[in-house]
């Protein structure tokens, strides 16, 4: 049988972490290789890989716990702020396949980046592409709502 994994395991007691909220749908420990103190994981209980692929139940659930927990993690370390993001897929460098927000606390002069920082086409879109992209998203929006 495949070992479970990490983030299922840590759930089920059957690995350590530092809990920080629990609640029936979700759990939040702190990252074993913080980088910034305070650094937080907020995970759904169910074993989904991707943001995509949550039950609207869980991606609810996950924004809730999000919404309560930051500025109270924020508070704990002395941050006056925070960088809040998801690696979703194994291209965006996501390592563990069980979906985490990472609430990374923030420092002035800590050096850190902002989340745009993190891709570069290297090229401004035209408005006519921007128009194109919107247009498809919201046509695969609508098939899928329908
Ligand atoms: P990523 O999948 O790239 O979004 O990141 C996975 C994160 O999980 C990394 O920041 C790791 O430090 C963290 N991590 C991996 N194993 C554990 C663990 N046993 N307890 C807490 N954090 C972990
Ligand atoms: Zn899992």
């Amino acid at each position: 049988m495949q070992r479970r994994c990490i983030f299922c395991r840590i759930i089920g007691g059957e690995a350590p972490a530092h809990k920080v909220y629990e609640d029936e749908r979700v759990l939040a420990f702190l990252d074993i290789y913080p980088s910034a103190p305070g650094h937080t994981l907020i995970i759904p209980k169910a074993h989904v890989a991707r943001v995509e692929d949550l039950s609207e139940e869980d991606a609810a659930a996950l924004f809730r716990a999000l919404h309560r927990l930051v500025g109270r993690i924020q508070a704990a370390v002395g941050a006056p702020a925070s960088t809040i993001g998801v690696n979703n897929g194994p291209e965006s460098g996501q390592e563990v396949p069980h979906v985490h927000i990472h609430v990374i606390p923030r420092f002035r002069g800590d050096r850190g980046g902002i989340i745009q920082g993190i891709a570069r086409s290297g090229r401004r879109p035209s408005g006519e592409e921007l128009r194109r992209i919107a247009e498809r998203i919201r046509e695969l929006s609508a098939a899928s709502d329908a």
